[in-house]
C-alpha cells in the first residue's frame, strides 16, 4: 500500500461551499483510477468560522492544515461579515493560511481552452493558444509592509502603506519562476516599476543576479504599466510572468479575463511544507446556494494538486483532459455560457467532467 495523502479541505463561505464538494467528487474519483489513497478532513474558515467560533482561522482549523500534505480551499467572505474590523474579517483567515504554511509563492495558469475563445472579451487570433503562468510574490511587499495605518496629521488624516522587499524575499521567489519556467517554454517576463520605486529597483537588480544560475532561460524585465498593456495587446508573448504582491494580483485577474471567466483559473500557492490551492475567485455571494458558480476553477485546482504537491503529473493532465473534452462538446456553466450552448449547473458540470474521467 503506497503513501495515503491527507488533505485538509476548507470550502469557505458562498460558492465554496458549492463548488469544494464537487471538487472532492473528482479527486476522489482520479484517486480511485490512479490507485492514490487519499484522506480528507475538512473544517471551517472565513465566515463561516466567525459564525461558529469568533474568529476567521480557528485553531483547529490551522493545526489540520498544519498537519496535512495539501490545503484545498473554496473561497472566504461576504456581505454579511463586511462590518467587521479589518483584524477580524474572514479574509484574515487567507492572510493567516499563506503565512503559517509560508506560502511565498502563488502560480495562476492562464491557460485559453480553445473551446471557450468565444467567451473572451478580446478577439480569438488575440487569445487563441495563450498559456501563461503568473507568478505572484505572496508574502512581502505593501500588502504586509511596515508603518502602516491611517494617522491624524495637521488636521487632517493621512493613509500609510509601504511596499518593502528583501534580497532573500527576492532571491527566493525568482527562484521559483526560474524552476517553473524550465519545465516550460523557458521565459521569464520579470515585472516591476523600477523607473519609479526603489523597491523595485532592488527586484530588478536581484532578479538579474539570480538569473545567473540560470542562463538556459531567457530574462526579460518589464515596467507593470506597460506589461497590464501587453496583456491586452499581444498576450501570446508571455510565458512566465514575475511580479510582486500587490502588481500580482491586479495583473492575474487581468490575465484571468483572457480566458473568458474568474471561474475557469486555479491557483497554487506554495513555499513551505504544505501548499495550497484555490480557485482565483471569491465567494460570489450574487450567485451562492443557486446552482450557478463554475466549479472548474476548484477541479483545476486538485489538478494542480496532483502535479505539484504529489507529482503526479498523469492525475493532472487527467483532469485537464476531461475539462477540455467536457467544454469542447459544449457544455457551460452561465459565465461562460452563449447562445447555442448547452447550459449546466455546478453539479451537472461536475457530473459530465466525472463521466471523461470515469
Ligand atoms: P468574486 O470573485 O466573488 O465575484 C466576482 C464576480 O465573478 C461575481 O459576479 C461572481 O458571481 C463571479 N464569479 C466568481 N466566481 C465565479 C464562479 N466560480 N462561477 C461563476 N461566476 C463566478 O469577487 P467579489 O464579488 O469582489 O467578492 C465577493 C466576496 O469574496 C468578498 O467578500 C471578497 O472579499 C471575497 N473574496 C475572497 C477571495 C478568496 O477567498 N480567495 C478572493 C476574492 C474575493
Amino acid at each position: 500500500m503506497g503513501k495515503t495523502y491527507k488533505i485538509a479541505v476548507f470550502p469557505g463561505d458562498g460558492i465554496g461551499k458549492e463548488i469544494v464538494p464537487q471538487a472532492l467528487r473528482v479527486l476522489n474519483a482520479v484517486a480511485f483510477k490512479h490507485n492514490i489513497n487519499i484522506k480528507t478532513a475538512d473544517a471551517l474558515i472565513g465566515g463561516s468560522a466567525i459564525d461558529e467560533f469568533g474568529m476567521p482561522l480557528p485553531e483547529d482549523s490551522l493545526n489540520l492544515a498544519l498537519n496535512s500534505d495539501a490545503v484545498l480551499l473554496g473561497a472566504v467572505g461576504g456581505p454579511k461579515w463586511e462590518g467587521l474590523d479589518y483584524s477580524v474579517r474572514p479574509e484574515r483567515a487567507l492572510l493567516g493560511l499563506r503565512e503559517k504554511l509560508r506560502l511565498y509563492g502563488n502560480l495562476r495558469p492562464v491557460k485559453l481552452f480553445s473551446a471557450l475563445a468565444d467567451a473572451s472579451s478580446l478577439k480569438r487570433e488575440v487569445i487563441d493558444g495563450i498559456d501563461i503562468m503568473v507568478i505572484r510574490e505572496l508574502t512581502g511587499g505593501i500588502y504586509f509592509g511596515k508603518p502602516r495605518g491611517i494617522e491624524k496629521t495637521d488636521g487632517q488624516e493621512k493613509g500609510i502603506n509601504t511596499e518593502v522587499y528583501t534580497t532573500s524575499e527576492i532571491e527566493r521567489i525568482a527562484r521559483l519562476a526560474f524552476e517553473v519556467a524550465r519545465g516550460r517554454r523557458k521565459n521569464v517576463c520579470s515585472v516591476d516599476k523600477a523607473n519609479v520605486l526603489e523597491s523595485s529597483e532592488l527586484w530588478r537588480r536581484i532578479v538579474s543576479n539570480v538569473h545567473k544560475e540560470y542562463k538556459d532561460v531567457e530574462l526579460t524585465h518589464m515596467y507593470v504599466d506597460n506589461c497590464s498593456m501587453q496583456l491586452i495587446r499581444y498576450p501570446k508573448q508571455f510565458d512566465v510572468i514575475l511580479t510582486t504582491n500587490m502588481f500580482g494580483d491586479i495583473l492575474s485577474d487581468e490575465a484571468a479575463m483572457l480566458t473568458g471567466s474568474i471561474g475557469m483559473l486555479p491557483s497554487a500557492s506554495i513555499g513551505g511544507d504544505v501548499a495550497m490551492y484555490e480557485p482565483i475567485h471569491g465567494s460570489a455571494p450574487d450567485i451562492a446556494g443557486q446552482d450557478k458558480a463554475n466549479p472548474i476553477a476548484t477541479i483545476l485546482s486538485v489538478g494542480m494538486m496532483f502535479k505539484y504537491s504529489f507529482k503526479l503529473d498523469g492525475a493532472c493532465s487527467v483532469i485537464d483532459t476531461a475539462v477540455t473534452r467536457v467544454l469542447e462538446k459544449g457544455y457551460r456553466t452561465p459565465d461562460i455560457w452563449s447562445a447555442g450552448q448547452k447550459l449546466t449547473g455546478t453539479r451537472e458540470m461536475t457530473d459530465l467532467i466525472l463521466n471523461e474521467i470515469e
